[in-house]
């Protein structure tokens, strides 16, 4: 994994962090996260957690929801990031704060999501208003 990771940033990709089923829920990962993707397992999360965007917010996938709308957890066990908030931390901090503070290391990059620095950027620049 770790292999991986650094060969996607080599060549000026990122990859989205996930957290697995090691995760122990302790929540020192949240308070760490400077986009508010973090929740813990079974709560609802909305774009608007922790930023001041409002109104119409189109998702990575295309779909269109209100900043507001509640969406159902990624997650009803363990504390889950939310994909379309995280940006690696890219714009805030040199590495994924939630993989520093992390005990068990669960916070892991996520190959099925590789994204550039640009992608990354323009996120937290919609995030972040
Ligand atoms: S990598 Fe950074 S932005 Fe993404 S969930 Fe972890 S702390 Fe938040
Ligand atoms: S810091 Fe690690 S173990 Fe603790 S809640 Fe976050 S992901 Fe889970």
């Amino acid at each position: 994994m770790l292999f991986l990771w650094k060969t996607a940033k080599k060549e000026n990709f990122e990859m989205a962090i996930l957290i697995t089923d090691e995760c122990i829920n302790c929540g020192a990962c949240e308070p760490e996260c400077p986009n508010n993707a973090i929740y813990e397992g079974g709560v609802e999360w909305a774009i608007s957690d922790g930023n001041t965007v409002v109104g119409d917010y189109e998702l990575e996938d295309g779909t269109k929801v209100d900043a507001a709308k509640k969406i159902n957890p990624v997650s009803n066990d363990y504390y889950y990031i939310v994909p379309d908030k995280c940006t690696e931390c890219t714009g805030f901090h040199e590495e994924p704060q939630c993989a520093a503070v992390c005990p068990v290391d669960c916070c892991v990059p996520d190959p099925d999501r590789v994204e550039s620095k640009e992608v990354l950027l323009a996120r937290k620049e919609r995030l972040h208003l």
